[in-house]
């Protein structure tokens, strides 16, 4: 009999030296989290660092130690900076200490989301079920915990195409569907929007933007005459996306009065609620958000205003057996069991495009069972407040200049001293930002307001003081006036 080799595992060799190398990792992350404030909300990743991470791939490998010595010395020092509380840009959340618990222990289990029957997909349901709950849905609603909002919407907007009366997509797919499909969303819809009616065939010209008012809400007067005027033309309007929460300027579309039209008028509600869904949670915002609860697909962030780490959304749809339908496939591999592993009755790859998934409700569920409902939901409010704080800060700076009206936790604002061109305040403003933001000091991002350029200052930061605020203004002011100076000076570097 010949030899048979050695079987190898990939499990640690020795169990102890693992436990000190994991636990020595643990400490560092606590501490690391804990002095967040005293280090620069951003730095840029050196060249001789980044040549470091892009190393070829490792045909042999080395200890745990060494790869964790790799990731302390090159990796951590340079993060997204949203875990500082003067993260200011695009809408980013700041995470949780819990996470650090929850992520650890889902790497433990490694479960697979897809389906069967375990404790992981008890946990998603009841995440879902809580969330339902929360706004409202009935409890033949169906969700799914996604990456973020823009799989949300393009799950949502999914199932409008696919339950729209006649079209039979799956089978048909819209290759000799008679009628041009329309969506409409206002001219302030994020860009996932239109990546959505994109990758699910239905073309980017077929979404109708419709103008907004001077507080950036869709104009609902405009919709009705764009129904109009498709039908008209022989186009087949199925879905309306309104917004909880600009991305820009964080303004609510009439969601009441667009649910009820939809209704009227028999077209699919979508809500993209990214972010502002969540204040939906506070007794102060919910009248603002009232008619989320009508819609017939919710897309909202755990990842945002919710405060869970990277990556967590989640999608609701009111008709569950629609869902379904738009997604199920059950093949004989995954044909459902009487009894053992294989059975389970919500089996998430039955409500979405992916079969293996991780478990990413473990966050979800720890974030919420140690905070509350009630302490998330006074983190949002807090952050209105904060932005409330910013904007009279700002109207109070005769050289700065607010550009939209405040509506929940966003401001875009501008430096503006006298005697500049409008492209000469463009740029200005956006050397300023990247000036405040290379000192370390704040990081705000920019948008642009009515083809302005503006400062955009997002809180979803549960670790923001209004101190932070000031400091922010204090070095938009400081770095502005510095390069006023210099050009008065007629610094070469400083054009
Ligand atoms: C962030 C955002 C999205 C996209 O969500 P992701 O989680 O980044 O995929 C969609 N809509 C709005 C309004 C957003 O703010």
């Amino acid at each position: 009999l010949s030899k048979l080799p050695d079987e190898l595992s990939l499990d640690p060799q020795d169990w102890d030296a693992f436990r000190t190398t994991a636990h020595a990792a643990l400490d560092q992350a606590i501490e690391f989290l804990k002095t967040v404030r005293q280090r620069p909300v951003w730095q840029p990743v050196p060249a001789q660092v980044r040549k470091a991470i892009s190393e070829p791939a490792p045909q042999l490998g080395s200890s745990l130690d060494e790869v964790y010595k790799q990731f302390r010395e090159t990796i951590l020092p340079y993060p997204t900076g949203n875990i500082h509380p003067r993260f200011f840009g695009w809408v980013h959340g700041a995470g949780l200490a819990n996470a650090i618990v929850a992520e650890m222990l889902a790497a433990t289990m490694n479960a697979n989301c897809g389906g069967r029957d375990h404790a992981a997909i008890y946990v998603e349901q009841a995440v879902l079920t809580w969330f339902k709950e929360l706004f409202k849905f009935p409890s033949t609603s169906s969700g799914l915990l996604v990456s973020g909002s823009s799989m949300a919407n393009l799950v949502g907007i999914c199932v409008a195409r696919n339950s729209h009366a006649d079209a039979n997509v799956r089978s048909a797919g819209l290759q000799n569907y008679s009628r041009p499909l329309v969506t409409y969303a206002s001219s302030e819809t994020h860009e996932s929007v239109v990546r959505a009616v994109e990758v699910l065939g239905l073309g980017s010209a077929s979404l109708r933007k419709i103008p907004v008012r001077a507080d950036f809400t869709m104009d609902v007067q405009a919709l009705r005459e764009a129904l109009k005027a498709d039908r008209l033309a022989g186009a087949e309007p199925f879905c309306v996306i309104a917004s909880a929460g600009t991305v820009n300027t964080a303004a609510i579309d009439p969601l009441d009065e667009l649910a009820s039209l939809c209704q009227q008028e028999g077209l699919w509600f979508h809500v993209d609620g990214a972010f502002g869904a969540l204040a939906y949670l506070t007794d102060t915002m919910r009248p603002r958000l009232k008619g989320l609860e009508r819609a017939d697909s919710l897309a909202f962030d755990f990842h945002k205003w919710a405060q869970v780490q990277y990556d967590a959304g989640c999608i609701l749809v009111r008709r569950g057996d629609l869902h379904r339908a738009a997604f199920s496939m059950r093949p004989a591999y995954l044909e459902i069991m009487p009894r053992a592993l294989g059975g389970g009755e919500n089996w998430p790859a039955d409500y979405g495009p992916e079969l293996s998934r991780g478990f990413r409700a473990l966050k979800v569920w720890f974030a919420f069972k140690e905070l509350g409902v009630q302490k998330i939901a006074q983190i949002v409010e807090q952050n209105c407040q904060q932005a409330r704080y910013l904007g009279q800060r700002i109207l109070r700076e005769p050289s700065l200049e607010l550009l939209a009206p405040v509506s929940m936790n966003i401001i875009c604002f501008r430096f503006r001293p006298e005697g500049l061109s409008a492209d000469a305040l463009d740029r200005l403003n956006s050397d300023i930002v990247a000036d405040v933001q290379e000192a370390g000091i704040a990081a705000p991002s920019t948008t642009r307001i009515l083809n302005r350029l503006a400062i955009r200052v997002n809180i979803t930061n549960h670790r923001t003081r209004r101190n932070d605020l000031d400091i922010l203004v204090d070095a938009v002011l400081y770095k502005g006036q510095d390069r006023l100076a210099a050009a008065n000076a007629g610094d070469p570097e400083r054009k």
